[in-house]
């Protein structure tokens, strides 16, 4: 299917699924999923829509405020249309709010010189009040925005909504009805008793009691409620001029207003009182969901105006969700310390209580089957224990029927060996099964190839050594080196040893390492044997376009400046081309060439190159240029030296623009030896290779 035919498909999904949350939250006062969940349909839906403005049908969820009115209620046409809100999730949203504010102001020649009220988001139901010469007249739901429900008889039954006002005003004024948390439980209580359903959260709770034909039955619930907003008021000359104003006025009139509110002069201020609420929040006997940001003046808030549903000057800061929506985009399997094979879920990266998360472990084949959780699916995640990122069920309406059931491979995705599923007994969760690769060494061979790819002659990524690479492999993370470059700050927070500070400096750690030197990089690979002395041996080749490899790589018009380019040079190199290569001896070659071949290894090469790993620059270098006193000179180090460290005298006579190699030929022209020399000493004797000791070798170099 077409690109553009899926999202289709899947905006369509979402619509309709979001249509029956909707309703069952709204009209019924009975929602199936969590809020949280909710919304982050909706902000997929709203992405959709950004991208494709065709998707965006006049009937979209998007457009539409709340749900419709009950046909058991007389329905009350409001005087001023009633408004939902914009959401944000980030100061960078806010922000962004501010600029487009900003520039319509300026395009309308209005000086932007904003100032905010900032009050608590309550989670409660919208109540609209008519007074008339001070009596409260009607009582009505938001509805749909234009029509709501006449509750007036419940509404006369909240204590704090007064029935008189402190002076004679013919005025319209909204607020939020809530219920206090400890009714919640005492109500649950009193329907469970009666065999009714409880209610899943204080808001419906609120909205239930709110709805119900019988006010006896509301003025039983100790329902409060808190109002914000003036909406009219037939003189007109009384209208404040602040949002702030209006807060005062309202509590002059004897409404209850939220004592929280504060004012901010600039938008920055507000992030501190944001965080303290995010921590706050479940500390007041009412629901907050987040801060409402209402710019000040009401002359800049009638510029400003409305977009299609909501008011452009205010905007709800939403706390951080702790329940989100993704999708399961592919389940690997993944290979532990004891051999397990532990099933686990690729998510699309999505930001859950504070950090982007992109993996779930799955646990086990009963656990797949438990939540019947397929390839392809919209599930809801949550972080258990506030920290580790797990899937709590699947939203099984947007399911298209290309969904991917997952079964356990027969044979070990690793290494191929056999696979056997078996009981195993944990004291706390009783007895479980899981399946095993019967290889002892399938870990430990993964393991040291992702040590060595992270290790300092390699990629040298900073506090990445190797009880983390283990821990990662343990908790299926990292599988292959690729992986690594996909990591997320929210997938490592959850691990012991990490904390959030580590985290973060981990994942900055590896961003900085993909800018890499071609010889590192080379090396990383663990090609066998292909070592250090190898890889700049290629690199020297590269410098060289008069070289055997230089030569191919010129003539094919190829820079090597990613794996990917790598690659592509290697697809055009012939073993008897290495063949020709002091240096390179007949296995090295062989092992080099068979490498390039291997399709796991194609495709990691073409994966690292699209996650951004790219080479330094390499310079070209004519051999004339560096005219050193070893050029051409190929040497083997073995025994300790009495002075020098191996690395110190590598890198001396590199400099000169000699080779290293590991291994004693004909085509060697020194042997250096220390005490305790190896087989090699031996072998350099028998092949008559000039032999050099430490003093031999600083003369030359003099
Ligand atoms: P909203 O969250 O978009 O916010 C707008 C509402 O905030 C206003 O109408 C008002 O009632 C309220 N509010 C509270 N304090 C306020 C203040 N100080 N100033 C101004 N307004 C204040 O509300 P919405 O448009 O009614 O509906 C969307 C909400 O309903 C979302 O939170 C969504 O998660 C929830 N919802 C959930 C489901 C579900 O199935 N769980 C389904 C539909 C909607």
């Amino acid at each position: 299917m077409a690109d553009f035919e899926k999202i289709k498909e899947r905006a369509g999904k979402l619509h309709k699924a979001i249509d029956d949350y909707r309703y069952r939250y709204h009209v019924l006062d009975d929602p199936t999923v969590t809020d949280e969940s909710y919304d982050s349909l909706m902000a997929e839906l709203r992405e959709i829509e950004k991208e494709y403005p065709e998707l965006k049908t006049a009937d979209s969820p998007t457009q539409r405020i709340g749900g419709k009115p009950l046909d058991k209620f007389e329905k009350v046409k409001h005087r001023k249309r009633q408004w939902s809100l914009d959401d944000a999730f980030s100061f960078e949203e806010m922000q962004e709010w501010e600029d487009r504010n900003r520039r319509i102001l300026e395009k309308k020649e209005v000086k932007a010189d904003f100032d905010y009220t900032v009050e608590l988001k309550i989670d409660g139901l919208k109540i609209v009040l008519d007074y008339e010469k001070g009596l409260l007249k009607t009582g009505a739901t938001r509805g749909d925005g234009k029509i709501g429900e006449k509750v007036t008889e419940n509404i006369k039954t909240i204590r704090s909504v007064p029935l008189k006002l402190e002076e004679d005003l013919d005025v319209t004024v909204v607020g939020e009805c809530w219920l206090p948390s400890g009714e919640l439980a005492r109500i649950n209580e009193e329907r469970k008793e009666q065999g009714l359903p409880e209610f899943a959260n204080s808001r419906n709770a609120g909205a239930g009691s709110m709805r119900q034909l019988d006010p006896k039955v509301a003025a039983s619930r100790k329902l409060d409620s808190f109002f914000y907003e003036i909406n009219w008021m037939s003189d007109e000359s009384r209208m404040p001029k602040t949002q702030t104003g209006e807060l005062e006025l309202l509590e002059k009139l004897g409404f209850k207003v939220n004592q929280k509110h504060q004012h901010f002069n600039k938008l920055e201020e507000i992030k501190e009182y944001y965080s303290k609420w995010e921590k706050e929040k479940t500390k007041q006997i009412y629901g907050i969901d987040g801060l409402v940001v209402k710019i000040n003046s009401k002359e800049l808030q009638r510029e400003l105006g409305y977009t299609g549903k909501s008011p452009r000057f205010s905007i709800a800061w939403k706390f951080q969700p702790e329940k989100v929506t993704t999708i399961v985009e592919g389940i690997r399997v993944q290979i532990g310390r004891t051999g397990a094979l532990t099933p686990v879920a690729e998510l699309r990266p999505v930001r859950v209580a504070g950090s982007v998360v992109s993996k779930a472990t799955l646990h086990n084949e009963d656990e797949i089957n438990k939540k019947d959780i397929r390839i392809g699916d919209t599930v809801i995640i949550h972080k258990a224990g506030d920290v580790i990122p797990e899937v709590v069920e699947v939203v099984k309406k947007l399911r298209t029927g290309k969904e991917k059931k997952f079964e356990m491979p027969k044979t070990c995705p690793i290494c191929g060996g056999e696979v056997r599923r078996e009981k195993i007994e944990d004291k706390k969760k009783g007895f479980s099964s899981a399946h095993f690769c019967l290889n002892k060494n399938c870990f430990a061979i993964d393991r040291e190839n992702i040590i060595h790819f992270v290790s300092k002659k390699g990629f040298n990524i900073e506090g990445f050594g190797e009880k983390i690479v283990e821990q990662l492999m343990n908790e299926g993370l990292v599988s292959k080196i690729s992986d690594i470059f996909q990591l997320k700050q929210g997938d490592l927070e959850p691990l012991e040893r990490f904390a959030e500070k580590s985290a973060e400096n981990l994942i900055k750690a590896i961003e900085e390492s993909k800018k890499i030197a071609f010889e590192k990089f080379l090396y990383a690979l663990g090609i066998r044997h292909l070592g250090e002395e190898g890889a700049i041996l290629v690199k020297k080749q590269l410098e060289n376009p008069e070289s055997v490899i230089g030569k191919i790589a010129k003539s094919n018009r190829i820079e090597i400046n990613s794996p990917l380019d790598l690659l592509n040079l290697f697809g055009k190199i012939l073993k008897e081309d290495l063949d020709q290569i002091k240096g390179f001896g007949d296995k090295m070659s062989v092992s080099v060439i068979s490498w390039f071949k291997e399709a796991e290894n194609v495709e990691s090469l073409k994966e690292l190159s699209a996650l951004g790993v790219s080479f330094e620059k390499i310079e070209e270098k004519k051999a004339s240029e560096t005219g050193g006193k070893f050029e051409n000179k190929t040497f083997v180090l073995t025994g300790a030296l009495p002075n020098l460290t191996r690395d110190e005298a590598k890198d001396l006579i590199r400099k000169e623009g000699g080779d290293i190699s590991s291994s004693v030929s004909k085509k060697t022209d020194f042997v250096l030896v220390g005490d305790d020399p190896g087989s090699k000493y031996e072998k350099a004797q028998k092949l008559g290779v000039r032999i050099l000791d430490e003093e031999e070798f600083l003369k030359m170099l003099k």
